[in-house]
């Protein structure tokens, strides 16, 4: 009897992890909701009939509830360095002159991937198991969160090829879609994948969603000689790998790939804050090694503007003192590189016109070198059905008058040369006339 049902139990635990992976890491469910419930409730309610029987893989080991306290702290076996990083193409230069200098005549080949925003996480495999996972935190020890790590679906409680031991590194993250929906509901300070990590309670993290893209495959002895190729084996082990990767041999061609990133982040259903770049040869890392805080062979290549996103309410017409409209998007407040922000420029009607921004939208602030926070896009997955196209057809909201689109089509200005905002522009500023060239935008 009970040989059945440890049978039955292991068939379980296979299937329905095999449907998980299917799930979680290749995006391509092979079972209904339905019958992955069912297959849930089967393994359940086996389980609490043979509670002894339960294997350290089964997928209802994904929400314990065995934790509490405080993390136990754990030394890395391997340090957990940090990556050198910067924001400019000198630096990065730089870095590829060094290296050439160090590496003398060898043929240099760059990995470059993607930055994701999250949180560093060490994974150790024994036996092919999960057996730990535990934080960065200084890079030479951090804390053991195991029961928390478990919950997240797409890092494999059983590996699906059997290896003695090895240590997987990657990014625990929030999509936005899960970053957005714990939004709503909770305060933000928390709501971040470091936040969500460590909070006491399993399920309370297993409720978060969390993602995991792995990044490094350590093991005792390597079967490959490159990063690349060990970034193929992790997908071999049943580990969601970020496919967005390119191997660059100048860094023309790495910087081509840092601004097309740039431009394109937003596609994206998580946040990356730059790219990575690593030398792709394992036997070249090597001779680099490492200095005390970070490797000699890594560079993070980032974005130089912080983005956030959040609810654009109104859209505000102020007036110049050359009676130019500039349109002013009110914000719902969102903490943004440092400072809360609750207004930012949408320059002027043809801009808005262009990016078509509309009261409601979800949009894309940045703050660059620039103080001024500016509207990059519109999250169009996002516009609310009774959105509108902003209508500029209106009166100044000054004095009343017409507002007329001057020969640029850029701006549009108020025509009204007795406008009180113009009028107080003029006092104020010792205004003397018009100038010749329609104003860009008000600063
Ligand atoms: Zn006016």
């Amino acid at each position: 009897m009970s040989e059945q049902a440890r049978n039955r139990i292991e068939r379980l635990v296979r299937e329905l992890n095999e449907h998980s992976y299917n799930y979680y890491v290749k995006g391509a469910p092979t079972v209904s909701d339905e019958e992955f419930d069912r297959l849930m409730g089967e393994l359940a309610d086996l389980e609490s009939g043979h509670p002894d029987l339960v294997p350290s893989d089964s997928p209802n080991r994904r929400v314990g509830s065995d934790l509490s306290g405080s993390f136990p702290t754990v030394r890395h076996d391997v340090p957990m360095l940090s990556l050198d990083n910067t924001y400019s193409e000198a630096d990065l230069i730089e870095f590829d002159t060094r290296l050439r200098r160090d590496l003398p005549g060898e043929d240099l080949v760059y990995l470059a991937e993607l930055k994701i925003d999250g949180v560093a996480l060490s994974l150790t495999y024994e036996n092919g198991l999960l057996v730990r996972g535990v934080t960065r935190g200084d890079g030479l020890q951090g804390e053991e969160i195991t029961p928390n790590v478990r919950t997240i679906r797409s890092i494999p409680l059983r590996l699906r090829e059997p290896v003695d031991r090895c240590e997987v590194r990657g990014e625990v993250y929030l999509t936005r879609e899960t970053f957005n929906a714990i939004n709503k509901e909770r305060e933000q300070r928390e709501n971040t994948a470091a936040g969500s990590l460590k909070l006491q309670d399993p399920r309370l993290v297993a409720d978060r969603n969390l993602s995991f893209f792995a990044h490094g495959l350590l093991t005792p002895q390597p079967q490959h000689d490159r990063h690349s190729e060990s970034l193929e084996r992790l997908e071999q082990l049943g580990f969601a790998v970020n496919s967005e990767r390119r191997h660059c041999s100048s860094t023309d061609e790495i910087v081509t790939y840092w601004r097309a990133w740039d431009r394109g982040r937003e596609s994206l259903s998580y946040e990356i804050d730059g790219i990575v770049v690593k030398l792709d040869a394992l036997a070249q890392q090597a001779r680099l090694g490492a200095t005390a805080k970070s490797p000699r062979w890594a560079f993070a290549f980032k974005f130089s503007s912080e983005r956030v996103r959040t609810r654009l309410l109104k859209i505000a017409l102020q007036v110049g003192r050359t009676g130019v409209v500039t349109p002013v998007a009110e914000l719902e407040p969102v903490l943004l590189a440092g400072s809360t922000v609750s207004r930012a420029t949408l320059h002027n009607a043809e801009e808005l016109e262009r990016k078509d921004i509309r009261e409601g939208d979800t949009v894309v602030l940045e703050k660059g070198g620039d103080v001024i926070p500016k509207v990059v896009a519109v999250v169009e997955s996002e516009r609310p059905a009774e959105a509108l196209p902003f209508d500029f057809t209106k009166t100044c909201p000054v004095c009343g008058s017409n507002l007329a689109r001057d020969e640029s089509e850029v701006a549009i200005r108020c025509v009204n040369s007795g406008c009180a905002a113009q009028l107080k522009g003029r006092n104020r500023d010792g205004y003397r006339g018009p100038r010749t060239r329609a104003g860009g935008p008000a600063r």
